[in-house]
C-alpha cells in the first residue's frame, strides 16, 4: 500500500499579519564623475554630448599650501596647486551649461 498524500482535511491557517509592502525609492541619478570629460545625455537639453570640465584647487590644496608656507617651505609651498590630488574638476554640458557634478580626488 502507497502512502498517499492527500491534503489536510482543513487549509491551513495563513498567517495574518500584513505583507510588507514594496518601498519605493526615488533616487536622483548622477553620473559617476572623473578627472576627464564623459559621455552623457544631458537631462537638462537632452543633447548627447562629452562634459565641458573646468579644473580648479579644491580648499584642501590651498590649505597644503599654506601649511607648508608657514613651516618655511617657501619654495615648494605652491606644489600643492598644480597637483592633480588637488585639483577638483567641475562637469558642465557644453550646450547648456547644465552641471553634472564634480569629481574630487
Ligand atoms: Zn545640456
Amino acid at each position: 500500500m502507497k502512502p498517499t498524500d492527500e491534503p489536510p482535511p482543513y487549509p491551513m491557517p495563513q498567517p495574518s499579519y500584513p505583507m510588507p509592502q514594496p518601498q519605493i525609492f526615488v533616487v536622483e541619478t548622477k553620473p559617476a564623475v572623473g578627472p576627464d570629460p564623459f559621455h552623457i545625455v544631458c537631462p537638462n537639453c537632452r543633447s548627447d554630448v562629452y562634459s565641458r570640465v573646468e579644473r580648479d584647487t579644491a580648499a584642501t590644496g590651498y590649505i597644503c599650501c599654506g601649511l607648508l608656507f608657514i613651516v618655511g617651505c617657501f619654495c615648494c609651498s605652491c606644489i600643492p596647486l598644480f597637483m592633480d590630488s588637488f585639483q577638483r574638476v567641475d562637469h558642465f554640458c557644453p550646450s547648456c551649461g547644465h552641471f553634472f557634478g564634480t569629481y574630487k580626488p
